[in-house]
């Protein structure tokens, strides 16, 4: 290579022996830069550190002044070293001082150097630092001198991420690699959870970096690629689901990519620099990372995504291992830490050790958040690159109530944090000690609460929690988690252990709620503008019955001997009710006919969800048999805020004089008709809610397991008729303000009620 010394296998060579001796942090800087300028024939080598504060510290120099080390220190967005970090890419310029970015400390005394080629020190895909050399002639650096210095800054960011240049660091600005970092995602599963980084796909730990033998590792590269290509073919060709669940358009993608001229040149490349061939698909993997998390193109994003899957697999292929690695190592606390995950992947870890996740992606409908929420696990989604962030082993904190993730916390944190987590656990025994209690207020008001369920993971929830019943079964969970579309036979079983579980108990069943968000990835979809008001739950069961009256099936005979409380989710209108009633009635001769045996009982009812039955109360308690008010639908539909958009979904107060009548109205009319009522919905789970619905007059309520023990002490030590007195008038009179949230605060606080 022209201009360089020995070229870069040479300086690989020599920075490996740096590496392995026995000297201080700052005199082995020292030595690379030195080695790094001799060997590009560079008067310049700079080391630049990014330090927690988003500066860049000079940490080490050889050409520029000596006592500019440590001392100077460049905003985030400062000169060309800068936008080196900054865009995560290279900067190879003749004439440095004629680039728009161009500016000089004089402190350096850098000004008579023309130019410039830096890169930035990466590791899976965040800037740790800069490298950069100068030269005082205009000097174009060529493609493989850029190359080269890409692979050096490789040696620089395993320095870095070890953590070895800490102590150089002032208190304050640390290397910001491996230091403490809080950031804010979405909240998926409630709870808080302290424990270890475990990586759902454990980064490939690469022990030889640099090659010896540059055909041996060009044959090795070629095979591992052929190896991948037709393992790959074997994945696709073996139905639509292989791998760990992968779903086979990802896996064609990897397919094709695996193919990708472009990428495959530039591992050579890196390999023909003095990398082993695992080194060199890392250090391509690590820029594809840098691309990816500045990508703003959801496409390209995607598309990146899967070329970084793929560096994966071609890194286990090249280094031996199997794609999936065990999990013996797992600690007691692990926080698993993941771009995506599956339900079933969730389900494969030891319960008794995972304590939380952490998720790149993943919104709250999610099937693996859903799963979490079952397990009980605390969730924190929407973390940018978080398995980029973490290395296996840190320390890290979950809080799944308010979306926070704290990674290698500060002392006082996780102090802070370990006094919530007790005070929690007191909190808990406390309630687990109500467990028994029948829950009736103090005026004598019998108030039953149930459980909202959807998966097996959730039956041992009725026991723990002494609920009175299921009073929502979101059937639909089965079918988001699985697979493949939920055979009847499989449908059957379930529904016979939850009545199992249940013993005598009632349970709730709801028909399929699907469409709109809630998309079933097996399911033609079809694209709707307004997916919450589209064809979903009951509109699609009665256009296509087909689905339906199996599931309808399946409920009736798994009820055999027993009763069946089953409902239909989004009735808009009581001639729906009605259609959607005569199904079960059609479905029960078919069953009597065959000489199965029937459930005694079946109760049909519906949910309140949708506005338009607000207005048709009397007909609807005509006609069902009971009916269950669905909140978290009915506000989004009354306030036209959707529910899964945070910018308007907290606009609205549910507890504001307009939803309150409205549910004061369905509970008047309920006990007119002599009709069950109760309410599934959010509104339910939260203390203040609960107390609200008492007083407007539900005796029936269906809470997250864990909206058990702390609605019940509530309700304990409510008076029902003091709260009557105390709130009705707000609902009853033109009122000021809307929201009663304030009074039922201020009564709660003079009754001495926990909210
Ligand atoms: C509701 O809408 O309040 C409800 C309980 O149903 P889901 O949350 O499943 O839509
Ligand atoms: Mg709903």
């Amino acid at each position: 290579m022209r201009g360089a010394l020995g070229g870069p296998r040479v300086l690989l060579r020599r920075l490996r022996e740096v590496m392995a001796e026995r000297v201080s942090a700052q005199e082995r800087l020292d030595k690379v830069v030195v080695l790094i300028a001799a060997n590009m024939v560079a008067e310049v080598c700079s080391v630049y550190v990014l330090r927690v504060d988003g500066t860049l510290e000079l940490y080490a120099t050889e050409g520029l002044k000596r006592e500019a080390v440590h001392e100077t220190v460049l905003k985030a967005d400062e000169g060309l070293v800068g936008l080196v970090a900054s865009e995560a890419n290279p900067i190879n310029l003749s004439e440095a001082q004629a680039h728009p970015a161009f500016s000089y400390r004089p402190e350096t005394g850098e000004e008579v150097y023309h130019s410039f080629l830096g890169v930035p020190i990466l590791r899976a895909g965040n800037t740790l630092g800069v490298l950069v050399v100068q030269n005082r002639a205009r000097r174009t650096y060529t493609e493989e001198e850029e190359e080269a210095l890409q692979t050096t800054s490789m040696v620089l960011a395993e320095m870095i991420a070890s953590g070895e240049l800490s102590a150089l660091a002032r208190p304050g600005a640390e290397p910001a690699a491996r230091h403490t970092m809080h950031v804010q995602g979405a909240s998926l599963s409630d709870g808080i959870a302290l424990g270890h980084v475990v990586l759902h796909e454990p980064r490939v730990v690469i022990t030889n970096v640099i090659a010896d033998d540059l055909p041996r590792e060009l044959k090795r590269l070629d095979t591992a690629i052929s190896t991948l290509r037709s393992d790959l073919d074997r994945m696709v060709e073996h139905r639509d689901v292989a791998d760990g669940g992968e779903h086979r358009d990802v896996l064609e993608a990897y397919r094709m990519f695996s193919y990708d001229q472009g990428w495959l040149h530039r591992i050579r490349e890196a390999v023909s620099t003095g990398l082993t061939a695992e080194a060199a698909v890392e250090r391509v993997q690590s820029d594809t990372r840098a691309r990816m998390l500045r990508a703003s193109d959801p496409y390209l994003r995607d598309r990146l995504h899967d070329l970084d899957d793929l560096a994966n697999r071609l890194m286990r292929v090249l280094m031996g291992q199997d794609h999936a690695p065990g999990r013996e190592q797992m600690p007691d606390n692990a926080i698993v830490v993941a771009r995506s995950m599956g339900p079933a992947a969730l389900l494969d870890y030891d319960r008794k050790k995972l304590r939380g996740l952490i998720l790149e992606e993943g919104g709250p409908t999610s099937h693996v958040s859903i799963v979490a929420r079952a397990l009980g696990i605390p969730t924190v989604g929407e973390i940018e690159n978080a398995t980029g962030l973490v290395e296996p082993g840190d320390a890290v904190i979950v809080d799944g109530t308010t979306g926070n993730v704290h990674l290698r916390p500060p002392q006082d944190i996780e102090v802070a944090y370990g006094e919530r987590v007790k005070l929690r656990a007191r909190k808990q025994a406390q309630y687990r000690a109500l467990r028994e209690r029948p829950c009736v207020t103090k005026d004598g008001e019998k108030v039953a609460l149930m459980i909202n369920a959807g998966l097996t993971i959730d039956l041992p929830h009725i026991e723990e929690t002494g609920a009175a019943g299921i009073g929502l079964f979101r059937t639909e969970l089965q079918f988001m988690v699985a697979p493949t579309l939920p055979r009847v036979g499989e449908q059957l079983s379930l529904y016979r252990s939850v009545l199992d579980a249940a013993e005598k108990k009632p349970v709730i069943f709801r028909t399929l709620d699907i469409g709109g968000d809630k998309v079933l990835p097996y399911m033609r979809n079809f694209e709707e503008e307004n997916p919450a008001l589209g064809w979903r739950a009951i509109r699609l069961g009665l256009d296509r019955p087909g689905l339906l009256r199996s599931q309808v099936r399946a409920l009736l005979r798994a009820s055999g001997g027993r009763e069946l409380r089953l409902m239909f989710p989004m009735i808009a209108m009581v001639e729906e009710f009605d259609k959607a009633k005569s199904l079960v009635e059609i479905e029960l001769t078919h069953l009597r006919r065959h000489g199965h045996q029937l459930p005694d009982r079946v109760h049909i009812g519906t949910m309140l969800e949708v506005p338009s039955l607000l207005f048709q109360l009397d007909e609807l308690f005509e006609r069902v048999d009971f009916l269950s008010v669905g909140s978290n639908d009915l506000m989004q539909f009354l306030y036209a805020a959707d529910r899964g958009n945070t910018r308007v979904s907290d606009r609205f107060d549910p507890l504001s004089a307009p939803v309150l009548r409205a549910l004061k109205e369905i509970a008047d009319k309920a006990r007119k008709h002599g009709k069950p009522v109760s309410l599934c919905g959010e509104l339910a789970s939260q203390p203040i809610g609960a107390l609200a619905l008492a007083i407007i007059g539900y005796r029936a309520l269906s809470l997250s397991p864990s909206a058990v023990g702390p609605v019940k002490a509530l309700l304990l030590d409510l008076d029902t008729r003091r709260g009557q007195e105390a709130i009705l008038p707000y609902l009853a009179q033109p009122v000021g303000s809307v929201s009663i949230r304030s009074k039922l605060e201020d009564f709660a606080a003079a009754e001495g009620l926990q909210l």
